[in-house]
Formats: structure tokens, sequence, C-alpha cells
């Protein structure tokens, strides 16, 4: 009913008219909805006194002339002919109250009626002329009665005084009037008050988004920065470890070579930062000095030149026939360029080209900075050249800092030169260090022979997928780390297994379709795909082979997500030796028995025990998971649900699972543990304990220790 009513009311509106037009054909609408409902209420109750059928055939006209009127101005409110509508309001009433007062109920004080209509003409027009007109043929229907035809008695007439009745018509009228001017402006008020609001709105949400844009910026910058950092460190720490054990003096001086490089690499970040902060105070100068172009270039070509040839990208100086000499700070000027050549090595895939070149031009000399790597969107060429600014792309997302370029371009501006860069996506990007012309000194005497160029010829690529001997029992892990320098580290820390390395995810998984592996050690943070991905994509191959995950992430939230994924356990860079140890040692255990199992089945037998494996895995798993709290959750329980022996489970859960339910509950309760520490780093030890079922809680965290390692 009420939605009804609400339908009824609502014909005619629009949201594309205003507030005050919408209102009055609301209010139309009311005046008609009672109108009807009146005309209802007045035939039922003549109908009642028996008085309906006396009544003349005129009566009856007016009654169904109304009830047609009101519905045909519903109707065109419903489509959209208000002034058609309330004409034909005003002029129903005119008709129905007259003929009513002077016809159908002569005598009877209809016409009292007349009162109404002044009022709720004002309330639908605006124009002065029809709002009096009305007043006034309503004062005028109103007297007809006693004037003209006389219905009342002479005494009556007589006493009926005209000019009072008169002012009460006019008072009416500006009482209404009053109010109707009162409400408008309250509705002006309103409607400034609702902008307001409204523009306060736009300009909150407008702060809000570059508020959430900042700070989704600064931790995307802190964990790449992070992770910059960390890894450094983590190799610098195992280094120094392994130093203080027995190893001969070849190997100590290879060792602090890296860290001496991995301190280097740490250092030029921070000084990157802390000259860019130096610049923004203006505590910036350059100190310059008269440097050859051709040697400064050649020094820079031979440092990255192995760097390049690593990555399998070919490298080439071009230089220019002439010697040239040109004013710089020449540390600072060897930073710019490589940023701008490490950028190039960063973003070229293996197999690509980049180019050191120079030319001369009418107005300047130029050193190019070719590259054929990814290239950067056009839309975001502007943007590349400010503070923390990265393009959203694979690399990006877990390397670099966004300081780079923001750095390199104020030290080539400081020199008054000029950097500018082109680049098409997928084809590449040129950036070119403009020098004018007057701030080079050509020396034409000396000029030499156009050195040849020289170019690295793409390394034969080895086949990077080692395809161990089967008949080893030395477990195989493979660990996938983009840094290096890291893999390497790694390596000599797990001397004791055999390791294959893997660049990425996306290199992992190929090397997975062809050998498998005991274990599986991935960085989280990597370009192409990163350690999240890929353990998805290894949990979605239904693979079990165990996973640990190193990150230098210390939020929560990204470790939750691994662990919900099923990892079996993370370490934070920087990670002790004996943790990873320790913890590749638990994971192997946990899964040897299975291993061993699988090896013996033929291939059918090994799909079928698979389907079998999930089911069991699935019921034994939720049965511990819903029973975890209670302290006296054990084998028996757990035989008696699935209806087994206890040796029976037992023989089941170390054959399919590996373990042995006594194992399998213990390990359950310690990941739990590990949860919910993570979702809630402020609960109390018994708290832990209370919730996994373990009273005792120095128990409960020496396992937990002897599990994780020293991480807990
Ligand atoms: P970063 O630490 O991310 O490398 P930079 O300031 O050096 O920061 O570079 C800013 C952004 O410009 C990079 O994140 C990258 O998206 C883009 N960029 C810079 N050089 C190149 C290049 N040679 N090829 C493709 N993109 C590049």
């Amino acid at each position: 009913m009420n939605e009804f009513y609400t339908r009824i009311t609502s014909c005619g509106v629009t949201a594309k008219a205003t507030n005050q037009a919408n209102k009055r054909v609301k209010l139309l609408n009311i005046y008609t909805l009672i109108w009807i409902h009146l005309t209802i209420i007045f035939t039922i109750t003549d109908l009642a006194q028996g008085i309906l059928f006396e009544r003349i055939f005129f009566g009856h006209f007016i009654t169904a002339l109304t009830f047609f009127n009101l519905c045909v101005i519903i109707y065109l409110n419903y489509i959209y002919k208000f002034s058609w509508a309330r004409g034909l309001f005003v002029i129903t009433a005119f008709i129905v109250f007259n003929s009513s007062s002077l016809i159908v109920s002569p005598g009877i004080y209809t016409e009292y009626y007349f009162f109404l209509l002044p009022g709720l003409g004002l309330s639908l027009f605006d124009q002065k002329w029809i709002t009096v007109s009305i007043l006034i043929s309503s004062i005028v229907f109103f007297f007809l009665p006693y004037h003209i035809w006389n219905l009342y008695p002479i005494d009556y007439t007589e006493r009926l005084d005209y000019p009072s009745m008169t002012c009460l018509f006019i008072a009416l009228y500006f009482l209404f009037n009053y109010f109707k001017k009162l409400n408008q402006q309250n509705e002006q008020l309103l409607e400034l008050e609702r902008d307001r609001v409204i523009s306060d709105k736009i300009v909150l949400e407008k702060q809000e988004k570059k508020l959430r844009e900042l700070n989704d910026f600064k931790s995307h910058f802190f964990v790449n920065l992070s992770h910059e950092i960390r890894t450094p460190l983590t190799l610098i720490q195992g280094y120094v470890s392994q130093i203080t054990k027995k190893t001969s003096q070849k190997e100590v001086e290879e060792k602090l070579a890296v860290v001496k490089e991995q301190t280097n690499q740490m250092q030029s970040i921070i000084n990157n930062i802390m000259d860019l902060s130096k610049m923004d105070a203006k505590q910036f100068s350059i100190s310059t000095q008269k440097v050859e172009v051709h040697l400064f270039l050649e020094k820079i070509y031979t440092n990255f030149k192995q760097l390049f040839d690593k990555k399998e990208i070919s490298f080439s100086l071009k230089p220019i026939a002439k010697e040239i000499f040109i004013e710089i700070d020449s540390d600072l000027f060897q930073k710019a360029i490589t940023n701008l050549l490490s950028n190039a090595l960063k973003f070229t895939p293996k197999g690509g080209n980049v180019i050191l070149h120079s030319v001369i031009t009418k107005n300047h000399f130029q050193i190019d900075i070719i590259d054929s790597g990814i290239g950067i969107p056009v839309t975001e060429l502007g943007n590349i050249f400010k503070r923390f600014y990265q393009v959203k792309n694979d690399i990006t997302k877990s390397k670099g800092s966004g300081i780079g370029l923001a750095f390199t371009k104020n030290i080539i501006e400081a020199h008054d030169f000029k950097i500018i860069v082109s680049s098409e996506e997928n084809k590449g990007a040129k950036f070119s260090i403009q020098i004018p012309n007057s701030l080079c000194d050509f020396d034409d005497e000396k000029s030499k022979t156009l050195l040849a160029t020289k170019s690295i010829d793409s390394a034969n690529p080895e086949d990077a997928i080692k395809v161990f001997d089967s008949s080893t029992n030395i477990p195989k892990i493979l660990v996938v780390e983009d840094h290096e320098q890291m893999r390497k580290y790694i390596k000599s820390v797990l001397s004791d297994y055999e390791v294959c390395e893997a660049e990425n995810g996306k290199e992992a998984l190929e090397k997975m379709k062809v050998q498998s592996y005991d274990l599986i050690l991935t960085d989280y943070m990597m370009p192409v795909m990163d350690g999240e991905v890929f353990v998805k994509k290894v949990k979605q191959l239904k693979d079990k082979t165990p996973i640990l995950v190193l990150t230098a992430r210390t939020d929560n939230h990204g470790k939750l997500n691994m662990l919900r994924m099923g990892i079996d356990g993370y370490l934070q860079k920087p990670f002790l030796e004996e943790e990873l140890l320790l913890q590749i040692k638990n994971g192997l255990k946990l899964y040897a028995n299975t291993k061993v199992f699988e090896k013996n089945l033929q291939q059918e037998e090994k799909a079928s025990l698979e389907a079998y494996a999930e089911k069991f895995n699935s019921k034994i798993n939720d049965f511990i998971t819903n029973n975890l709290v209670s302290n006296t959750l054990n084998v028996e329980e757990i035989a008696m649900h699935l209806n087994m022996s206890r040796s029976t489970l037992n023989r089941k859960t170390k054959a399919v699972l590996g373990q042995s339910t006594k194992d399998l509950i213990m390990e359950a309760r310690l990941q739990k543990a590990r949860t919910l520490m993570l979702e809630n780093p402020h609960a109390t030890k018994k708290e832990i304990s209370a919730k996994v079922g373990i009273s005792n809680t120095s128990y409960l965290f020496q396992k937990l220790e002897e599990r994780f390692g020293v991480s807990i």
C-alpha cells in the first residue's frame, strides 16, 4: 500500500527537473489523491445514509466528472504535463465547488471550500496574476449563493459581513504567501548548504584519494627500498659469519670482495637518497674539471661490460672520432650515466642490445644511452623524472625506488646540460644528454681514427637446466632468486645439497617441468613472476614439494598471505645460516616419507593414490583443524572418527601424508600458532597456547623454535 501511494505521489517527478518543480508536482498529486479519497468517502456516506439515489442526476454527473478529472490530473502528471494538470485542477475546483454550492447541495455552506483555493493556487503557481485571479474569483464565487442566487434566508444574508469576509480571504492569501516565501528562502539556504556539502565532499574525496595514493606510494617505496637494502645486508651478514668459520685465505678474499661490493651497493643507495635531499635543500654544488669524453665513457663502459655480459645483453660503445673536452663534475656525471646504464641493464631482457653512443649536432654534443628493452609508455614519459616515480610493471614491482632519474636530471641540469628521453613501449628507450657546443672544447687536431665499435658477442647461453643424476641421494633444492649474489650465497650455505637456480618464478616453473625437486626456496619479490604468483602456480599443479619463502617484507599481511597459500615456512631477510638450514632440514624431513612411498608406485597407482590422498588428507585435516583447541585431541580420537584402528590410521598417514598422525597433529598446532602470532602480534603466549590446545606454554614455544628457527 505504502509503495502504491509513493508511486502515485511521485508521478511526474523527474531527476531532470529542479527540486522546486518536483515538489509542486508532488503537492498536486497529494491534493488530487486526498480529493479522490474524499469523493469516495462522501459517496459511501451518502450511500450509507440512503440519500445517494435521492440526489439529482446533475449531482451524480458532477461526482463522476470530479472523479474522472482527478484521474486525468494524475495521468497528466504521469506524462510530465504538469502545467495542464494544475490548470485542470483549478478549473475542476471552480466547477465542482460552484455547482456544489449552487445546484447539488445548495444552502449547506459548501461555498466555504473557496477559502482553500487561493492557498492551493499559491502552492501551484508562481505568476502573481494567476494567484491574484484565483483569489478574486474565489471571493466572487463565494458570494454568489448569497447575493445573486439568494439561497440563504434574508436575515442570514443580511448578517453576512462582506468586508470582513473579503478581508479574511485576503488575510489567508497573505498568510499562505508569507509561508510560501519563507519556505522558498529556507529551501534556497538548504540548497546552498547542500552545494557546499557536496563541494566539501568532492574536496575531501580528492584529498582522500591523494592520501591513499601517497600511502600506497609510500609503502611501495619503502617495501622496495627495504628489499634493495636487505638483500645486500643478508649477503654481508652471511659472508661475514662464514669468514669467522675455518676457511682458506682465498675463500676469505673472495667473500670479502662480495662484502665490499655489497657495502658499496648499500652506500650508493643511501648516497643517492642523501644527495637528492641535499639538492632539495639547495646545499648542492658541483666542482668541475675538464674531462676528455672518450676516456671518461670508456671507463664507465668497461665497468658495465661484465654486467651486461652476464645478462647476455650486447653492449657497445660507439664513440666519436674527435677528442672532446667537457667541464664536468666527474663523480656526479659518472653517477648520472651509471644510473642511465643501470636502468638500461634492468629494463632490457636477455638477448637485447644497449648502446652508449655520442654524436655532434649543429648545436650540441650529445651522449645517448639506447636500449632495446621494455620501453616506457608515451603517457609516462612526462613523469619518469619525478622523484620516486616508477612506471608500474613487473620489474619495478620488486626493484628500484624511483630516485635514479630524478637524481640524474638534477645532476645534468646543475651542469647546465639537458636530458631528454624518447621511447616506445616494448621497443626500447633512448636517453640523451645534450651538452651545448659552446660548453665543449673540440680538439680537431688530435683527431683520432674512428674507434671500431666495440660490441660484445652475446655469449652462448649455456643450458640453464641442469638435469641431475637421478641416482644421487642428495636432496635437490631449487633456489628461485633474482639477485645473483644472493643465489651464490645461498648456494654456498647449502653446500650439502644439490642446488639448482632460477632467476624468477617463470623460469622455476619451466625447470620443474623437466626435473623434480625435494624443496623449493624462493624469494618473494622478483621481476617477471614474483614469489606469490609462483607459489600459487605450484599449488595449482598439486605439486607437494615443500616451499620456503625468503622475504624482505616485515609486514604481517604479506607473510600471512603466503602462509595461507600453504607454504611450509618463510625466512625474513636478513636471515641466519642456521635458521635457513634448520627450516630446510625440517621441510625435507616432512616430505621425505611421501617421496619414498611415491617413488615405489606405478603411474596409475600414483594417480589413484593422489585422488585418495587428497580425500584422506582433507578428511583428517578438517578434523584436526576443528578440534585443535582441545588438548585431548589424540590419535585414538582421529582413528575413531575415521572408523579405523589406531595402527591402520598410523600406517595410512605415514604412507599417504609422509608423517605419523602424532606428527600431523603437532604440525597443525605449530602452523596454527604461527598464523595466530602473525594475526595478532599482541596476543600473549598463554593465549596462543590455549588456542592451539597445548597447555604447556614453554613446550609449545620450544617446539616452535625447533620447527621454524630463531624467527619465532
Ligand atoms: P628506478 O629506481 O625505479 O629505476 P628511476 O628514477 O631510475 O627509478 O626510473 C624511473 C622509472 O622510469 C622506472 O621505474 C622505470 O619505470 C622507467 N625507466 C627508466 N629507465 C628506463 C628504461 N631504460 N627502460 C624502461 N623504463 C625505464
